[in-house]
């Protein structure tokens, strides 16, 4: 298996055909997975917010007063409430906003960045990402990823995940293989799409590279059963549910 990033991308902006611009770069072909930073997918879709246009609810200011309290810093409950518009849940309110997005997705202030958006304040997460990688998967006849850089309970530091994904499954179910000693795994859906993510974020990094478009080329799913159970609901998360019970008074 082999990655590349796709060279010479141009700044993306509202409106721009992404499918033609890494097609005209890049021959794809058969066993490829093109891994596509969601940065550039939201650009292209035209999901940027100037805070000048928002107007904060009665929430996003108690949302906002709270963490200023909390943190000692400026929160501007602007931006709460841009990040309660792309919630479906609030997960955690202090002493940081953790939400579920629209589409599922548990992150950090509904993933909304504020960098590598020159023009506009706020880059929202693309509505959908994975109708996003569909309509990629449609115009390049090979499966794609859409990832975004993200922190993780229990570990510090950032790392690529898949938001959105079309053209496979997202996940390996190991479930009924057997090890080499002929042990039935009863446990094992492996998220290939994440670990694809992973390492496409690797290559594309974070800063200025200008590479937010990665091919995998040579990946093979195998002879596996497929999945596309990625996010978790509440019914089905634990800590979740334990974290509903808990408040911050630090
Ligand atoms: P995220 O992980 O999806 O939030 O995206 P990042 O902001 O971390 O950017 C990932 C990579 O894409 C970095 O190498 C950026 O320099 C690059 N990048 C971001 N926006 C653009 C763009 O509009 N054009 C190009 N060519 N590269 C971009
Ligand atoms: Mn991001
Ligand atoms: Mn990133």
């Amino acid at each position: 298996m082999e990655l590349f990033a796709v060279p010479d991308l141009p700044e993306i902006r509202s409106g721009d055909d992404l499918a033609s611009l890494v097609a005209d770069r890049v021959d794809l072909r058969a066993g490829d997975v093109v891994c596509v930073a969601s940065t550039v997918v939201s650009k292209a879709e035209g999901r940027t917010v100037d805070l000048a246009d928002v107007t904060a609810g009665e929430r996003a200011r108690s949302v906002a007063a709270r963490l200023e309290r909390i943190t000692g810093e400026e929160k501007d409950p602007r931006f709460a409430q841009v990040v309660i518009e792309e919630s479906s849940d609030l997960v955690m309110e202090a002493p940081f906003l953790l939400t579920e997005t629209r589409f599922g997705h548990i992150t950090v202030n509904a993933g909304i960045d504020r960098s590598n958006v020159p023009g506009a304040d706020l880059l929202l997460l693309p509505a959908d990402p994975t109708a996003s990688a569909a309509r990629l998967h449609e115009e390049w006849g090979v499966p794609a990823v859409v990832t975004d850089t993200c922190g993780r309970p229990f570990r510090h530091g950032q790392r690529g995940v898949a938001i959105g994904w079309a053209g496979m499954p997202a996940s390996r179910d190991w479930r009924g293989e057997t090890d080499r000693d002929g042990r039935e795994l009863d446990v094992t859906v492996e998220s290939v799409v994440d670990e694809l993510a992973a390492a496409a974020n690797l290559l594309s990094g974070e800063g200025d590279g200008g590479t937010p478009v990665v091919v995998v080329r040579g990946f093979e799913f195998g002879d596996h059963a497929g999945s596309d159970e990625l996010f978790r609901s509440y019914e089905d998360d634990l800590v979740r549910q334990a974290l509903q019970e808990w408040e911050f008074d630090g």
